[in-house]
């Protein structure tokens, strides 16, 4: 496909867009929170970790700090203690407490809505604020993770290694009004199906308009052993509830995940990443 045109590169990917939209109706940001405070921590709090991890600890962290100014008189000890299992935990720590401290003294305790005053936030650059633009405002923006990276490289929809240049390449083949929906699914496939090291190419529905097909596992068969999360072989019944009733899909994969950390179930994800 390195001859293809701009037009037909923009039909490929709109394209992309279409069978990825029908094969995760129910996608949606996979950080849990109940508003733009609980998000911008939760997105911070989700650097080299994942999100399953970080759902794990913000339900006590928000029930101990559920404010900015809870947050900003927080000992750092406790914070340190409560979100430890994340890695990293006193470099986000001290950025937590001088986010809270910022958004209490700057922004009376409450999140700006712009990128251009997001970013000069500690521990947020403009992936964490698009994530928050994008899924707490309602602000359209590409979130460019290392899963987007990797599957925007794979499908030929950008060259660069350089994430604001493949956030403005992907951009430029897409409305904005697509750009934070189209995030979600291009990253749960990344998380379910085409994956870093292995992708399940043979079990993959959009195969056919994919330039990387072959990088992975082309055999159907085993391939769809490596299926994650939701389409992993096992969670059927999982997949069937997410399906039928999207606007709660979140709800039962928050309520998998749990039963997997309490372990009622042995592994409602199929493995994470
Ligand atoms: S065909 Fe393979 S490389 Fe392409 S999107 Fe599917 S899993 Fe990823």
């Amino acid at each position: 496909m390195s001859q293809e045109s701009a037009l037909a590169l923009k039909r490929r990917a709109r394209k992309i867009n279409r069978e990825l939209a029908e094969l995760y109706p129910y996608a949606h940001a996979e950080l849990d929170f109940r508003n733009p405070f609980e998000l911008l921590v939760a997105t911070v709090l989700s650097a080299q970790t994942t999100d399953i991890r970080v759902n794990a600890v913000t339900p006590g962290l928000f029930a101990r700090f559920p404010t900015p100014l809870a947050m900003a008189q927080a000992s750092s000890v406790e914070l340190e203690d409560i979100i430890r299992p994340t890695g990293f935990f006193r470099a986000k720590a001290s950025n937590l407490l001088a986010l809270a401290t910022r958004l209490v003294d700057e922004y009376d305790g409450v999140i700006p809505a712009s990128l251009a005053d997001l970013v000069t936030l500690p521990g947020v650059g403009r992936k964490t604020a698009n994530v928050v633009l994008g899924n707490a405002f309602g602000v359209p923006g590409i979130t460019v993770d290392t899963h987007f990276m990797r599957l925007a490289k794979r499908f030929g929809w950008t060259e660069s290694t350089d994430p604001v240049r493949i956030e403005s390449d992907v951009a430029a083949l897409f409305e904005p009004k697509d750009w934070t929906m189209l995030s979600h699914r291009v990253v749960f496939h990344g998380r379910r199906i085409c994956h870093a090291r292995k992708p399940a190419c043979g079990a993959c529905p959009i195969a056919h308009l994919c330039p990387a097909y072959g990088d992975g596992e082309v055999d159907p068969v085993k391939a769809a052993k490596l299926l994650k999360y939701e389409l992993a072989p096992g969670q059927e019944e999982l997949l069937a509830r997410m399906q039928a009733d999207v606007a709660n899909a979140a709800q039962y994969r928050q309520e998998s995940q749990l039963a997997a950390r309490t372990g009622q179930a042995s592994d409602p994800v199929g493995g994470h990443s």
